[in-house]
């Protein structure tokens, strides 16, 4: 008895070592294939530098939708479609412009860029004396006596102590997407906001500002400046409290317009019926081309599909890529995404977004029930050999959080993130500043997860 026993337990262990190995051999392919024939880099050169920024709304973001939809139906996917959806169109009209004035004629510029969804200045500008606040907290102390009037400066850095800087962004982004809105209740004629920046450099960093249900006669101008502009206003303030400060911004917010999810996927050999799906989102800020952001996610997600059909490999589940529109100012497209799978009653099971950068991948963070977890754990060591096996709980990304459900697995993506604030929404944020090997590194690490979601049915009690 004990002998069969004894055998069983070696059968098992010899099954268990050959599914291993399976799995070495087919992510060793994978990783092979992303770094011999990756189409990633391809596609977002032509992203970046044929079509650029992709503001939800403009030329560029619907050309970016013909370009993508037309590459994923060369891809021989099984089908391949457009989910339309309504959109927010903010422009920034011309260049914005600042200077500060030390005394009557004395006139230092400063680089300024209006925050996405801000207003504009009145066309003659803004110019006013400045309040410096590091917080939303110390602003309310200062109260209407104080701010009336004034021009508020949030100038709160980023922590450089913190290694992960998605949680230093995190840290500090309450002074730009919060700031006009508060300060306004205060009398505060416009706010300037020291850019999410760990460097100090030229460069001022966009995103978006919500006033909330503020009524639109109290919305006032919300611009960012550089961290260098940041640091010699501070300075300059310190010297001479009467600094006064000067912007002129020409933004507008116009009517919604109609737009698209790119959607393509392979059909599940034996359950179809559970989809996972993999994507990033197609629109971006404008200074820039968003190459990093989000170009990268997209052409990663997009090789996902690519690589799996061109190894052999037939998925069990659906494999779905989604290019959500409208992240950046509005997440309409992730939410629409998520709306229309529950009217349909579609099963997901999983899902893997790509949205920090086209940097070395490091690993990948979960959103999952304690045992889907442990599952995860268990495949680390096949990650290792890539050097992205760091694992952490935590996880997803804005564009799949509306479709989480019981049951269900979210995952990011989680590239080395130290020189992706010094791009993020800013005019730098350019194809020449991502690493082809670093973005087919990232491919090749996403192809495995989802590879490896499917065979061992990872998030099955999803629904
Ligand atoms: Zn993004």
């Amino acid at each position: 008895m004990k002998r069969i026993y004894m055998l069983l337990i070696s059968v098992f262990q010899v099954l268990n070592l050959t599914a291993q190995t399976n799995d070495q051999e087919q992510i060793r392919k994978f990783y092979d294939l992303a770094l011999t024939q990756g189409k990633a880099y391809d596609w977002l050169n032509y992203l970046s530098n044929q079509i650029g920024g992709r503001l939800s709304g403009s030329v560029q973001a619907e050309q970016a939708v013909t370009y993508t939809r037309a590459e994923m139906d060369a891809l021989g996917l099984d089908r391949v479609w457009l989910q339309p959806v309504m959109v927010p169109k903010w422009v920034r009209g011309t260049p914005e412009f600042a200077y500060l004035e030390s005394k009557p004629g004395y006139t230092s510029n400063i680089p300024i860029c209006a925050l996405g969804g801000s207003v504009a200045t009145p066309p003659g500008g803004v110019k006013a004396g400045v309040v410096e606040v590091q917080s939303l907290e110390e602003l309310e102390s200062l109260g209407r006596e104080k701010i009336n009037g004034k021009i508020v400066f949030f100038n709160r850095p980023m922590d450089p102590k913190l290694l992960n800087t998605f949680q230093a962004y995190g840290g500090a982004v309450d002074q730009r997407s919060s700031g006009a809105a508060r300060a306004a209740a205060y009398g505060a004629v416009g706010v300037i906001v020291r850019s999410m920046n760990l460097r100090l450099d030229d460069y001022p960093h966009t995103g978006s500002t919500n006033y909330g249900d503020l009524p639109d006669k109290d919305r006032i101008p919300a611009a960012a400046i550089s961290t260098n502009g940041a640091e010699f206003l501070s300075t300059t303030l310190k010297l001479n409290p009467e600094v006064q400060f000067y912007f002129k911004l020409n933004c507008k917010q116009l009517e919604d317009v109609q737009s698209y999810n790119v959607i393509g996927e392979i059909s599940g050999s034996s359950k179809p019926e559970e989809i996972m799906v993999v994507g990033g989102h197609l629109d971006s800020w404008d200074l820039g081309d968003g190459a990093h952001d989000d170009g990268a996610g997209c052409v990663q997600s997009m090789e996902v599909l690519r690589l799996l059909k061109k190894s052999g490999y037939k998925p069990k589940r659906t494999i779905r890529v989604v290019l959500f529109m409208n992240e950046e100012n509005g997440l309409r497209g992730g939410r629409k995404y998520a709306a229309e799978a529950d009217q349909k009653g579609e099963k997901h099971v999983f899902a893997l977004e790509s949205d920090a950068g086209g940097f070395t991948p490091r690993g990948f963070g979960f959103d999952s029930s304690d045992s889907d977890f442990e599952k995860i754990m268990g495949w680390k060591d096949l990650f290792e050999p890539y050097l992205s096996d760091h694992f952490t709980r935590g996880g997803g990304g804005a564009d799949i959080r509306p479709l989480k459900k019981e049951g269900m697995v979210l995952a990011g993506l989680r590239p080395d993130s130290q020189r992706y604030f010094a791009h993020h929404h800013a005019q730098n944020d350019t194809f020449e500043h991502v690493n082809r090997r670093e973005l087919e590194l990232g491919a090749a690490a996403m192809t495995s997860l989802l590879y490896l979601a499917d065979k061992y049915e990872l998030g099955s009690t999803g629904n």
